[in-house]
């Protein structure tokens, strides 16, 4: 029913997806954030039609690819508005320290010598939305609905995408809990992503969620330790 292919890229190791139809012939396909490596990208997405390339939020780990595939796929950017004041951030960050903000990893992959910094090569995004979505909306894909959901709290702009028993929870709900909130973390709220970590698992146990790094887990196994979440603040 579904064909899913997932690109692994950039300094975070950011889960981008291709979203299609799993039916013959070319099919239209959706990106889900584009966070680096645009050939890499524009050559798994060859095979397709891409119909959008969607950002879960504006955090530079899945964003930095989006300007250099909008003109080589010709593909509308789809994402929520308030995400530009994020942008915005990363780019004062950036500007400031003179390499992104990697939330937690930040300090690590500077002292590894590794800060995070875009390819020069590679045009910066300028924030540009084509599709901008702030309240729950259906995108057709071919036979498939896809629906995308405002989640914030991980920022204040940030989408999840549920398609045929799938969710793309970008850096929302991980296997073991919510994504990054912190008071130290610009634009980010704790009681918003607990708020979205609980819309997102009222789906069915065997839903299967695909974060915006790592592993995927199911709805099922992580839906008992939303209540340890709470209490422990995280
Ligand atoms: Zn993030
Ligand atoms: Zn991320």
């Amino acid at each position: 029913m579904i064909r899913l292919e997932r690109l692994v890229v950039g300094y975070l190791d950011t889960n981008c997806w291709i979203i299609a139809p799993d039916l013959p012939g070319r099919q239209p396909a959706l990106m889900i954030d584009p966070g680096d490596d645009p050939d890499y990208l524009a050559a798994a997405a060859a095979s397709y039609d891409v119909i959008g390339l969607l950002i879960t939020h504006a955090h530079a780990d899945h964003v930095l690819a989006l300007p250099a595939l909008a003109e080589s796929l010709n593909a509308p950017i789809i994402g929520h508005p308030a995400e530009r004041k994020v942008w915005a951030a990363e780019l004062d960050h950036l500007q400031v320290h003179g390499y992104l903000d990697a939330g937690t990893a930040t300090a690590e992959l500077v002292a590894k010598g590794n800060a995070p910094r875009p390819n020069p090569a590679v045009p910066l995004w300028d924030g540009r939305l084509d599709q901008e979505i702030d309240t729950p909306t259906t995108l057709a894909l071919g036979p498939l609905a896809v629906k995308v959901i405002p989640t914030p709290g991980h920022s204040p702009g940030s989408l999840s995408v549920h398609v045929a028993g799938h969710l793309f929870t970008g850096d929302t709900l991980f296997p073991g809990g919510p994504g990054l909130t912190s008071p130290d973390y610009h634009l980010t709220d704790f009681d918003a992503i607990m708020t979205s970590v609980r819309h997102l698992l009222t789906y069915p146990p065997t839903t299967v969620i695909h974060p915006g790094h790592g592993a995927d887990t199911t709805v099922g196994t992580e839906l008992p330790s939303v209540e340890s979440w709470q209490t422990r603040g995280w």
